[in-house]
């Protein structure tokens, strides 16, 4: 029995009394190799099999082995990347060793054993390799392996730079249009809100449509974020950017939002603004399940509704408060603020302006042109050329 120690005598001994042996407790030894020794119930010791005093050693554990199948003669060079540089740099550790790990067992199954002797030519061949094998997260997260190769380059661990280049080797990525409910979608979707919602449902599609949060982002505001005066909500840390903001929202949402505080229990014992029907603080899934079971006709294959959406997405809200603002007028700077977008391209994903709207900005922006080379105030009128190269991906 791998990591039984020894069972506890006593209740061992005492076999003829049926009660205590049934809660008898055994001595047991941490499988991970931390070398702690805890108690559990006969009855739950896994005889065959490693036995952990947590889910935690358990995790610890299962990358060390994962670890040690992967990487083989590299294992300490990983392992210094992993510990050192991307316990810093990333936050999704798993994301990295999914990314990395692969490539490694690649070098071992080729025989490569020395960084250095890894060419652009190697990566080529691991990308094919990777999705031939199964490994098909890898090739997608190349920009990790490229990190990784540079990082080699800093720590001595090779001495010509990344063979991973990134406009060969990266995978273009499929560019998704921005999906904003039209204004129809949105009259059916407030319309079941009524009907089907309850008050935290309705509010929490409120904060949608107007500050453009995300789910996760909804479910961690806490009592303090909501300014009702100010009318906005302060998007705290963690968040998707890891950049703190204010959202602004309008009427409609303080008006759902004190609607919601009506009915919220103020003995939940948290300052989380929403609860679930228990209470307890609201998880972006459960709370993604229940709007979907509120607003869709099917969800988890079965008809939970005779009418609604063939899908729900708390994200197109975020679409729709973006294009929205695009088509009221808004600035980038606005918009950008608005949603916590750090860069244009970004937010470009999420507006959608559409050709109505694009041909009354050009005509309105020719027009002030135009009057202000007749007043005068302007003197120079950019060619599209000079606006590009002035501007860039901003323009
Ligand atoms: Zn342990």
């Amino acid at each position: 029995m791998k990591g039984l120690v020894k069972a506890n005598a006593h209740l061992a001994r005492s076999g003829t009394d049926y009660q205590t042996k049934r809660i008898a407790e055994v001595t047991v030894q941490c499988s991970c190799g931390c070398g702690q020794d805890f108690q559990r119930p006969s009855g739950a010791v896994n005889a065959h099999g490693p036995n952990y005093i947590s889910l935690e050693h358990m995790g610890r554990h299962r990358t060390q082995i994962y670890l040690e199948d992967m990487c083989g003669s590299f294992l300490s060079v990983i392992k210094e990347y992993l510990d050192g540089f991307c316990r810093q740099h990333y936050k999704n550790q798993g994301t990295i060793r999914a990314a990395v790990c692969p490539f490694i067992l690649f070098l071992n199954e080729r025989g490569i054993t020395d960084l250095e002797n890894v060419t652009p030519k190697t990566v080529t061949e691991f990308i094919s390799w990777a999705t031939e094998v199964d490994y098909k997260s890898s090739p997608q997260h190349i920009s990790v392996l490229n990190g990784f190769f540079k990082w080699a380059l800093r720590h001595g661990h090779r001495k010509s730079g990344s063979p991973v280049i990134a406009k060969f080797h990266g995978k273009k990525r499929a560019q998704h249009l921005p999906r904003p409910y039209t204004a129809e979608e949105m009259t059916i979707i407030w319309a079941l809100a009524e009907e089907r919602g309850n008050s935290r449902l309705r509010a929490i599609i409120a904060i949608g449509e107007e500050s453009g949060l995300r789910l996760g982002e909804i479910c961690r505001l806490r009592e303090e974020d909501v300014d009702l005066v100010g009318h906005r909500l302060f998007v705290r840390l963690p968040n998707k950017t890891d950049c703190e903001r204010w959202a602004p929202f309008s009427d409609k949402t303080a008006r759902y939002i004190l609607e919601w505080r009506s009915e919220r229990d103020d003995k939940c014992g948290h300052d989380f603004l929403f609860h679930n029907s228990l209470g307890d603080p609201p998880r972006a899934d459960t709370m993604h399940r229940e709007l979907c079971r509120t607003f869709c006709k099917i969800h988890g294959g079965t008809q939970v509704n005779p009418s609604g959406l063939d899908e729900w997405s708390t994200h197109r809200l975020r679409h729709t408060m973006a294009s929205r603002l695009a088509s009221g007028g808004a600035s980038f700077p606005t918009i950008m603020a608005a949603g916590g977008w750090k860069s244009p391209s970004s937010m470009m994903h999420y507006t959608k302006v559409d050709a109505d709207q694009a041909r009354h900005g050009y005509d309105q922006a020719m027009r002030r042109a135009e009057e202000k080379s007749k007043t005068g105030r302007s003197k120079h009128i950019l060619s599209p050329g000079d606006f590009l190269a002035a501007y860039g991906e901003n323009a």
